[in-house]
């Protein structure tokens, strides 16, 4: 009997082109290429841009995975065009470009993907995208491909989006604002309150454009063969056992932090990186606060003025990364007035840098962050207990995993989810924090026990690394079942 040759499987991975989604994402495609799959990944046009002018003088022909390459990884790398100059600010004009996004990017994928299967037709190619995107399910089904779908955020933000059908019949979507009702009838999630879900699924925010997309993503994510979250099986079991009911999930993370990231170094930051190393090994282990909000949070010069002003007033050591664009334009002068000269050698204004190299200073004693998943993974990662201050997407949600759940984090403002902040709230809040108090003890001893479930998960013979073996055995089975049908 003739045995069919097995096909090459060979992953097309198009990264959705913000900081928290591209990092796990590069790595991601680092992990599948070590395990022996040839990758074609691509960036977002003005991404490519972004780096090379971040890391290489604007030189536009680098290629950002020739590292990979040679040390024996088939990455193969190219860009797409979505359909806006490169000089279009993809942040300030979130609706816009999200709104094309939804409409007109699927088909300069499908155009892509055409080309990209007939020039190579003896791979069994498959998709590989961030749960975000919505073409994935009808391009896969229409070219026959697995469809692997990538969540970056945590399993009880998919949960509650996955679900939307149940928030709905219990008047929770879209839900009243400022209410505070419990939810307990999500499948594998105990319980939690209104305030604490996404804003996008309240009331005020029902109609934007984050909604639009999430929602028509997650109806299409039911079509996926295989969804993978960058998130940990023993932080999240009940939620994880109960979507894996429905489909094949597998929990993976924290994916920034895989052998193969450790030892491969691709360019990634949409920024060039400060160094902070000196500064930092400057300061006594433990005495330094590091003050971030990410890649994309937007507040207002007030809030920037308050926390400064409460940095200065606590007394404590602190890195801050004041990114440009954080109060929504590029003005460069969002500190307050004689700032930078009062705060001398206790502070480290940066307008980026290396952040996991920063957490994992003997220095750092806490993080006061905005609560994004790649940000909290880092911090539980390094055993840098948290002040949380969530500001939007699936910030507010993640705080009450890392303050009410993990108690690994403290709230900034009192009940969590206030963005207003006052300059003594916050001297007070990070004295008490970072200068030992019974709180920061318990803190100190719930992140040291988290920091070994995520090294732990991450060794071999630990969950997320037997998931990732198990989802690639499946995922063998499957391409080999479909190149059958074919
Ligand atoms: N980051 C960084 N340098 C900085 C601030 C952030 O490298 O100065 C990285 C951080 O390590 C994380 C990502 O940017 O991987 C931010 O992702 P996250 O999910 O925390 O937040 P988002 O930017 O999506 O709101």
């Amino acid at each position: 009997m003739d045995v069919k040759p097995r096909p090459h499987p060979h992953a097309i991975m198009i990264s959705v082109p913000y900081q928290g989604h591209i990092n796990p994402f590069v790595n991601l495609a680092l992990k599948l290429a070590s395990k022996g799959f040839s990758i074609t990944f691509v960036h977002i046009e003005f991404v490519h841009h972004t780096l090379s002018k971040a890391h290489h003088n604007n030189k536009n022909e680098v290629d950002f995975f020739s590292q990979a390459r040679e040390s024996g990884l088939d990455i193969r790398y190219t860009t797409i065009n979505d359909g806006f100059p490169v000089e279009f600010d993809r942040v300030i004009h979130f609706e816009e470009y999200w709104e094309s996004i939804l409409r007109d990017f699927p088909a300069r994928v499908d155009e892509f993907i055409e080309k990209t299967i007939k020039s190579d037709p003896f791979s069994a190619h498959f998709i590989v995208a961030d749960t975000s995107y919505s073409w994935p399910a009808t391009i896969a089904k229409k070219y026959n491909l697995v469809n692997v779908s990538f969540w970056t955020q945590p399993a009880l933000v998919f949960s509650l989006i996955y679900h939307l059908d149940l928030l709905r019949e219990n008047g929770h979507c879209p839900c009243k604002d400022n209410i505070d009702e419990e939810i307990n009838y999500l499948p594998g999630v105990e319980s939690l309150s209104t305030k604490d879900i996404m804003p996008y699924l309240k009331e005020s925010e029902s109609k934007t454009i984050v909604y639009t997309a999430l929602s028509t993503s997650f109806q299409l994510v039911k079509n996926a063969d295989f969804i993978l979250h960058n998130t940990i099986q023993e932080l999240e079991p009940t939620t994880l056992s109960s979507l894996n009911k429905k489909q094949p999930n597998y929990a993976i993370g924290p994916i920034n932090f895989s052998k193969i990231y450790l030892t491969t170094t691709i360019t990634k930051s949409l920024w060039s990186e400060s160094n902070c190393e000196n500064w930092l090994d400057s300061k006594p282990p433990n005495s330094v606060l590091y003050v971030s909000f990410g890649s994309l949070v937007q507040t207002n010069k007030q809030v920037i003025e308050e926390i400064a002003r409460g940095l200065l007033l606590s007394e404590v050591n602190f890195v801050w990364v004041v990114r440009a664009g954080i109060v929504g334009s590029y003005d460069s002068d969002v500190l307050p007035d004689g700032f930078i000269d009062e705060v001398k050698e206790k502070g480290l204004i940066v307008p980026w840098c290396d952040q996991i190299t920063v957490l994992s200073s003997p220095a750092v004693g806490g993080f006061l962050t905005h609560c994004g998943w790649n940000s909290v993974l880092e911090s539980m990662w390094c055993g840098v207990p948290m002040i949380c201050y969530p500001v939007t997407f699936d910030q507010p949600t993640n705080r009450k995993l890392v303050v009410d759940d993990w108690k690994i984090g403290v709230n900034l403002c009192d009940d969590g989810l206030t963005l207003l902040v006052d300059r003594f709230k916050v001297a007070e809040k990070v004295r008490s924090f970072m200068c030992g108090s019974d709180e920061n003890m318990g803190l100190k001893e719930g992140i040291k026990k988290v920091r070994e479930v995520l090294h732990g998960a991450m060794e071999i013979g630990g969950s997320s690394e037997g998931n990732f073996d198990k989802f690639v055995d499946d995922l063998r089975g499957k391409i080999y079942a479909k190149s059958m049908d074919t």
